[in-house]
């Protein structure tokens, strides 16, 4: 049997892995080979391959036997490299047993540093590095992180104490604490964990390594991490690599520090070096927000702070070379860690940057203009649901202004999420949720951790008082694209009372309206009302000129490159001239499907159209109908002028006529008054037209056969509109989609009557409109007979919203008790309404578009449910050869990138 290789060395400017390795290195062993291959200056270690973690879940949580061997034979390398030995009480080696999955998954797994210390080798350390404060500052450290990850004691029994001491010294920070302290808070912490395991600390440093590292793969299967894999559709069997790596210490004194760093903005995508810092710190103090770290460059900093830049000017100029040579190296925005320890720098960790949309669309567009990436990269490489943020409203300015000048301004902080929200005030991350059901909410906290996931996901808006621009809560706030303000210092939470105060103003309670402006650091208190986005004044509203907006630039920029490279065309479901043009704006080449029934509840209307849903006989009903039909002729006449020279296509009344119907007693009564009926009458037409199941009962194509004249009305209505259009030289192109058909029979019926209709209006008023006749492909049935009915049909639309449906027997009105239950049991991988399941109902949709395309060469075939707006759906019809994908107006900049993508990820597939 071959051996696995299970564990990957990286030092001394060589590694065993690579940039490409992510899959059993992970993301961040990747990163940490990859930059010490190029020279980067990286303390050596190596990677226990994620392979092992799938290991280590199959077999019943027990790892590889040749393992051990690996662990020991790589140490010896590092010890080598370091020239310090693990567990030597002279000299000891310590390393940090790092998490890190294939997609970066920040701070939801664990990382233990500083291991490898033990009563003795603390000894070793303090007089190695000649600072006994150092030593005991990293020990405490080393067993609050490892009593918490591996023996499970809650950290807040260590954090307790810590800020006891901090407090009975009046220090503020950590790095304040003297040497005795901290030797008195190591002998608690011992305490802390012999009384709670009945154990004392592990000596054993081997023991210790051992155990971490299993810890390290369980902490892949804790809550958040699991949380966090179901949120960004993560899948759970991939694992994580676990990295052990000698330690550098940026807690050696003041010539040390730590810090993160973004090669560019990732909130507005500005081309500047940008990041935080502490000194005499490690690890995660600065994304943890127990201090505000400082800024790294001059040019970033505010007031009197003190820049690294200032402070250690060469180590400052160094990282500038790094940071260059990184975003040179990988071509895209990096994400780093760092620590100086001694006045010398070092990388800890190097990832593509976490971005906002605005920020990705601008550094997609400035590395184009760079020479960095070519246009097809730069299409690639913005999420497609992404861009949907800049279509965002922002706070209207003038009644911001009004707003700062009557004093409502509470504070600012720094912007972490651009965008505008404003919601009521939960303190939680639980209220939040609950909250988030009867309206927006800001999330406000002194700073988020993992746990806060859901609240955040929730919140319209989050707002920390510490922290900065890297602290956990900007992160993912970005990644969801929420609107987020950081370390809004002058603000104070108070948990206990539940208050978030500032001076000279009324504190606010939980449910007082709060309002935050995510793109300039704003707090405001009161509901700020919204303004369209600059991408819809320009592009919509056409209130701002494109000059004036660098955004909308951008935005309009990625869009035509995406529109050079697809094939599928992106059309538009819209029923009003208003959405029509929305769309058009916004790029789509059509409607994919104009449902009639929204004009029948207009006002004026809908008393007709009652009149002819409850008419005794069919004389009745076209004496209702006839009434209707210039309504219906004046919104076709719109809308085909919304969209000269481009289909629309109408799709035929389909909901059961019950749903124009009043239901409650009050509205019967109403109605009963409005059309000269009695009450009991009425009441009883009502319940008689009751369906069981309407959703699968008298609707569609249904009503067109069994009352013809509904349909032959609104074809009618159809094409004399386009005639008397096409009589002005308007560029007219209706197309006649057909609803829930099933069978051929039904097809041919109803297609039959919209020919002859349309003929004989089109004789009458002497003008020659193109006839397009579909079906919608929504029941199974009709997708299995496709190549029937597509010798009928010059069109399928895909009605995926029905054909889920039905495919599944779930009731998209009800399904919402189980569904979530069960995508938790993983019984379904995705809710299939949000996202095609491809294997099922997208199988439908491949046989039925192919059958149908081989039965009638001419056929064009689309895709009109809510699923021509989901890129990863788009990427799924693009394979099956659809020609075009219907989506609400504002998905339509989605659908049109996520079709690019899908082209550019078709030839890459295709070589
Ligand atoms: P996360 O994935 O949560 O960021 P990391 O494994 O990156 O966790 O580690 C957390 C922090 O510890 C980071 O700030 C990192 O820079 C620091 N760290 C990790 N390993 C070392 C090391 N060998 N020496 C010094 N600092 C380290
Ligand atoms: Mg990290
Ligand atoms: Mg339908």
């Amino acid at each position: 049997m071959p051996q696995h290789k299970y564990v990957y060395y990286f030092g001394e400017g060589h590694a065993d892995g690579n940039a490409k390795m992510k899959d059993i290195l992970g993301g961040k062993g990747a990163g940490l080979a990859e930059m010490t291959n190029i020279g980067v200056p990286v303390p050596p270690g190596f990677t226990i391959s994620a392979e092992v973690c799938t290991y280590y879940y199959a077999h019943g949580k027990t790892l590889p036997r040749e393992l051990r061997g690996a662990v020991r034979e790589n140490l010896a390398r590092v010890e080598k490299s370091v020239g310090h030995k693990f567990g030597d009480p002279q000299a000891p080696l310590l390393v940090s047993v790092r998490s890190g999955a294939r997609a970066s998954m920040p701070g939801m797994m664990d990382t233990i540093l500083n291991l490898g210390l033990n009563d003795e080798t603390l000894k070793g350390l303090a007089k190695s590095a000649n600072d006994k404060r150092f030593a005991l500052d990293s020990y405490r450290r080393f067993i609050q992180m490892y009593s918490d990850i591996v023996l499970g004691i809650d950290r807040e029994r260590f954090e307790h104490e810590l800020v006891r001491v901090r407090d009975s010294l009046g220090v503020e920070s950590d790095a304040e604490i003297p040497a005795e302290d901290l030797d008195d808070l190591v002998t608690t912490y011992k305490k802390i964990v012999r009384e709670t395991i009945s154990k004392d600390f592990p000596q054993n440093v081997e023991d210790q390594l051992q155990d971490a590292i299993r810890a390290v793969f369980d902490s892949w299967n804790n809550q958040r991490a699991i949380t966090y894999r179901k949120l960004n559709a993560i899948p759970d069997d991939w694992g994580t690599a676990v990295n052990i790596q000698s330690m550098v210490f940026g807690n050696m004194g003041d010539d040390c520090a730590t810090g993160v760093a973004f090669t560019r903005n990732p909130s507005s995508g500005e081309k500047r070096f940008f990041g935080e810092y502490l000194p005499n710190a490690q690890g995660e103090d600065v994304v943890a927000g127990i201090r505000t770290p400082l800024p790294i460059s001059k040019a970033q900093k505010v007031g009197d702070e003190v820049s690294l830049e200032e402070v250690m000017p060469e180590v400052y100029a160094q990282l500038e070379d790094v940071y260059k040579k990184l975003e040179a190296h990988y071509r895209d925005m990096q994400d780093i860690e760092f620590t100086i320890q001694s006045g010398k720098l070092y990388l800890l960790q190097t990832r593509t940057g976490k971005r906002t949309g605005f920020a990705a669309v601008k550094i997609a567009c400035d590395m184009v203009e760079e020479g960095l990436i070519t246009q097809n990269e730069a299409v690639s490489r913005v999420e497609a649901g992404q861009i949907v943020q800049l279509l965002a409203p922002v706070f209207d300015a003038a009644e911001k202004q009004k707003a700062l000048h009557s004093g409502r301004l509470l504070g600012r902080g720094l912007p972490a999420g651009p965008g505008a929200a404003a919601g009521r005030v939960a303190f939680d991350a639980e209220r939040a949720v609950a909250m988030a059901k009867d309206g927006p909410v800001v999330l406000v906290r002194i700073e988020t951790s993992p746990e806060d996931i859901a609240g955040m996901h929730n919140a319209a808006g989050i707002l920390t008082t510490r922290g900065g621009l890297t602290s956990h809560a900007a992160v993912v706030a970005r990644g969801m694209g929420r609107p987020c303000i950081v370390g809004a210092g002058a603000l104070r939470v108070d948990y206990r009372r539940g208050e978030l105060q500032s001076d000279g103003h009324e504190p606010l309670e939980e449910g007082d309206w709060l309002s935050i402006d995510g793109t300039t650091g704003e707090v405001i208190s009161g509901r700020l009302p919204t303004k369209p986005s600059e991408v819809i004044q320009v592009g919509i509203e056409g209130s701002l000129n494109a000059s004036a907006s660098e955004i909308y630039r951008n935005f309009d920029n990625l869009l035509k490159w995406a529109d050079r490279i697809r094939r599928l065309v992106v059309r538009t479901n819209a029923d009003t001239p208003k959405d029509a043009r929305v769309a058009r704006l916004f790029g789509a080449k059509g409607i994919g499907l104009c449902r009639t029934e929204h004009m029948f509840f207009a006002e004026e209307r809908i008393l007709r159209v009652r009149e002819m849903i409850l008419a005794r006989n069919e004389a009745g009903r076209r004496e209702a109908l006839k009434e209707l039909l210039p309504y219906q002729k004046a919104d076709f006449e719109a809308i085909f002028r919304e969209l000269e020279g481009m289909p629309v296509t109408i799709r035929l009344l389909d909901p059961p006529l019950h749903e124009f119907l009043p239901h409650s007693e009050a509205e019967i009564s109403v109605v009963a008054k409005e059309m000269n009926w009695r009450y009991d009458h009425l009441k009883q037409k009502v319940e008689q037209l009751r369906e069981v199941n309407p959703m699968l009962g008298h609707r569609g194509c249904r009503l067109g056969i069994t009352y013809p004249e509904i349909y032959e009305m609104q074809v009618q209505a159809i094409f004399e509109a386009a005639c008397s259009l096409k009589a002005q030289r308007v560029d007219v192109r209706p197309e006649v989609m057909i609803p829930l058909v099933g069978t051929v029979r039904e097809l041919q019926i109803v297609a039959d009557m919209v020919r002859r209709v349309a003929g004989e209006v089109k004789q009458r008023h002497g003008v020659d409109v193109p006839v397009i006749v579909g079906t919608m492909i929504e029941i199974p049935r009709a997708a299995l007979i496709a190549d029937k009915l597509a010798v009928i049909a010059e069109f399928f639309s895909f009605g995926t919203n029905d054909l889920t449906q039905m495919t599944f027997g779930y009731s998209r009105d009800d399904a919402g008790t189980f569904l979530p239950e069960y995508v938790d049991k993983k019984i379904l991988a995705k809710d299939p309404f949000d996202s095609i399941d491809q294997e099922g109902v997208g199988e439908l949709v491949k046989q039925g578009t192919k059958e149908g395309k081989s039965a009638n060469p001419k056929l064009k075939v689309g895709v009109c449910g809510e699923h021509g707006g989901d890129p990863d759906s788009i990427r799924f019809f693009r394979t099956c050869g659809l020609d075009y994908v219907s989506c609400s107006p504002y998905r339509v900049p989605v659908a049109r990138l996520a079709a690019a993508q899908a082209e550019l990820e078709l030839k890459h597939f295709e070589g």
